[in-house]
């Protein structure tokens, strides 16, 4: 069980300018006053009452820590220290200051496939530890795949954000509707059982966005996204394509399989011609294809964008916290939710997925 420190977390850091902010909290640069060391810490607001819609549960931090604590590797966020207060609890985490993953690579002119492999090996290298220890990250996407600083070379990754990671037990059966629209599995949205390759979805996901700039389930409202999710409704458009190796989009449609058994594992992944060539011919493949960067380029000015609008209207509605029931994917109780910083739901009835964790176990 991890200690939550009952000190005063400024005592210890001087807390500095915001670097993000979630649906849960904000994540500020802080410095060690002891060392002089940046670390970032992650307030998140603890709800007092069981039955007040604002905040977080004490339990759901406490899962997040526990997760934490127990992945340590190089492509994983580390976490140093837990504070708490009446109000609220505080992650002091490594500071991860590359920025994301998706930014660094919409500055360049262009991008070969190699190097983006470059990458996915470290993106799977980090998932096949965690899912090695029965974790799941459950919310893999563009925004939680950042670089550790801007100077490393190679750049180093790093997965952040196990709000919603999950520990399974043996024998257990855990249900999510939490994610979000367009990276989430079918299974989810069907609410049947989960388990860790429902991260392979989304890993096939985003490999489809990173080679060619297109969302592959992308609807024009969440609905619809979610019901080609469900329909299995993508194809590989050559006028997006054309730069892409056969191996590239044989690698994504063996993650994007319906059936989560039939997925590859992330294991399995590094071990796929794509990342890990057998042949000169797989090899010389490889090297001739690179990522639709004109097009890469346009979604993630679009991505970054819809963002920043979600985060202003979020400010814009924080009187009206309420949410219609009708909105909600699954009725069932809500055990990760707050209203009090950001909340985007109003507009989009599916971004709910997102925050709410309505899981049995
Ligand atoms: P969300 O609701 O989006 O899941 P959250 O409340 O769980 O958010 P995080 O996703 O962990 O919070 O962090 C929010 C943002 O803060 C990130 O998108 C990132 O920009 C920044 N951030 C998080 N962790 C770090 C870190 N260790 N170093 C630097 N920046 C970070």
């Amino acid at each position: 069980m991890a200690v939550f420190k009952p000190e005063n977390v400024e005592d210890f850091y001087e807390i500095g300018e915001v670097l993000g902010s979630g649906h849960f909290g904000q994540v500020r640069q802080v410095r060690e006053r002891t060392s002089g060391n940046f670390w970032a810490g992650k307030f998140l607001k603890i709800r007092k009452v069981a039955c007040s819609r604002l905040g977080l549960d004490r339990s759901s931090v406490e899962r997040e820590v526990e997760i934490l604590q127990a992945v340590q590797h190089p492509n994983i966020v580390a976490l140093k220290d837990v504070f708490e207060s009446r109000a609220e609890v505080v992650l002091i985490l490594e500071l991860v200051s590359g920025g994301e993953l998706f930014d660094f690579i919409a500055e360049k002119e262009n991008l070969l496939e190699t190097e983006a492999i470059e990458f996915m090996k470290q993106i799977l290298e980090g998932l096949k530890f965690i899912h090695c220890k029965n974790i799941a990250h459950f919310d893999l996407k563009p925004e939680n795949i950042m670089l550790s600083d801007k100077v490393s070379k190679p750049p180093n990754i790093k997965l952040i954000d196990f709000g919603l990671a999950h520990l399974f037990h043996p024998g257990e059966e855990y249900k999510s509707t939490s994610g979000t629209p367009q990276y989430i599995a079918p299974e989810v949205i069907s609410c049947q059982p989960l388990s860790t390759a429902a991260d392979m979805w989304s890993i096939g996901v985003i490999t489809y966005i990173l080679l060619s700039g297109l969302s592959p389930f992308q609807g024009d409202t969440d609905e619809e996204t979610l019901g080609n999710v469900i329909g299995m409704k993508y194809e590989f458009n050559e006028h997006y394509f054309s730069l892409t190796s056969p191996m590239a989009k044989d690698f994504i449609q063996k993650l994007l399989m319906k059936n989560p058994e039939d997925r590859m594992t992330a294991e399995e992944c590094l071990l796929h011609p794509w990342i890990k060539p057998i042949t000169p011919k797989q090899v010389a493949k490889r090297n001739r294809s690179s990522i639709n960067m004109k097009n890469f380029k346009k979604f993630n000015a679009r991505r970054k964008w819809k963002m920043s609008y979600n985060m202003v209207s979020a400010c814009n509605r924080l009187v009206n916290l309420r949410l219609p029931r009708k909105d909600t994917l699954s009725p069932d109780p809500l055990q990760r939710q707050c209203e009090s910083d950001v909340e985007d739901t109003e507009s989009k009835p599916a971004s709910l997925l997102r925050r709410r964790l309505s899981s049995s176990s």
